[in-house]
């Protein structure tokens, strides 16, 4: 297991969402460090930032161009929550190649590996910055993996929000699998059932929404009933997880009620999952989570988990809650394993 981070990631300030704090950056450290007192072998390494090339397999250059200069020149305002100071532009490049570092590590050395960044970066869309996101670590990192060779990458996104940028990055591609449970109506507002891809990447986009203060058991159905079948079935070579952790029940934004071990038994699913198809190990992007506790908390679950045991989730068609019934119904069509 490695965790790739950077001390330098905590000097991008959003001055229009002072809760997606530097300290954010810490916590998350310190959760990887408690795990490893907690016995999880862990590397910490300092990647470089991502390559000119490896921005653009995702973003416009005008976009990239855009952001550089406002940040170089001191910073300002993307839009109502998302700003940048004069280090965004720097940090967000190194956090895209923290995850491009984590993919080529499941991928050459076959080793399970978290990315621990900030600013988050699932909102940020191919020529846009968004709900406090600059550029996109996860899909520039599923960019990474289908340059490596990978022939189909799947991002799973378990936070709270929706990850509208990477599916619009991703919607229509069949190569690149997306899967999101998150709270719904909710911001940003995307992420229903109606939104399954399109063209060439149509059941290529696997949406789970979930009403406010879902627990265990809906992630759980979610899981079981719709998330891990889909994986099965799309076989990736590659499975890289949006981690955000702004649906555990002590997160000031989220609204819902995981607890800390949750993420810890969908990190044990996912793993399990990638040692049954043979793919590679997980790689981890940190997305949100903004109570410092349960960051930290969370993110020693999530590594430990990695290591253990599935959790015993299964799909009960009768007794499965109705919005994963649901879902399973919009994806059937394009979902053998869900008929
Ligand atoms: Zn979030």
């Amino acid at each position: 297991m490695r965790v790739y981070s950077d001390l330098a990631l905590a000097r991008h300030v959003n001055v229009n969402a002072p809760v997606e704090a530097p300290d954010r950056l810490a916590a998350a450290l310190e959760g990887a460090e408690r795990a490893r007192d907690a016995g999880a072998e862990l590397k910490l390494q300092s990647p470089e930032p991502a390559s000119r090339a490896a921005l653009e397999s995702v973003h416009e250059a005008r976009y990239l161009d855009g952001l550089r200069t406002l940040s170089r020149s001191g910073g300002g305002y993307l839009n109502p929550d998302t700003a940048a100071n004069e280090y965004s532009w720097e940090v967000a490049a190194l956090a895209s190649g923290v995850a491009v570092a984590a993919v080529e590590s499941a991928f050459m050395e076959n080793t399970a590996s978290f990315a621990l960044v900030r600013p988050p970066g699932h909102h940020a869309g191919a020529n846009y910055a968004m709900g406090f996101c600059l550029l996109n670590h996860a899909a520039v990192a599923a960019a990474r993996a289908r340059a490596l060779g990978a022939r189909r990458v799947a991002v799973l996104d378990w936070d709270v929000h929706h990850g509208n940028g990477t599916q619009d990055v991703f919607y229509r591609r069949a190569d690149v699998l997306y899967l999101s449970v998150h709270r719904s109506p909710f911001y940003p507002g995307t992420g229903s059932l109606r939104e399954p891809g399109e063209g060439e990447g149509r059941g290529f986009t696997a949406n789970v929404p979930l009403p406010a203060r879902s627990g265990e058991d809906h992630y759980a159905a979610a899981f079981a009933g719709v998330l891990l079948p889909v994986l099965r079935e799309y076989a990736p070579d590659l499975v890289i997880v949006s981690a955000g952790y702004d649906a555990h029940r002590a997160d000031p934004l989220g609204g819902m009620d995981l607890g800390s071990g949750s993420f810890g038994r969908m990190a044990a699913a996912v793993s399990v999952l990638t040692r049954e198809l043979g793919c590679a190990p997980p790689v981890l992007v940190l997305e949100g989570g903004y109570d410092l506790d349960a960051l930290a908390e969370s993110v020693e679950a999530t590594i430990l988990g990695l290591d253990g045991e599935a959790p015993r989730w299964e799909h009960h068609p009768e007794n499965a809650p109705r919005p994963v019934r649901d879902a399973r119904s919009a994806l059937a069509p394009h979902w053998e394993g869900l008929r």
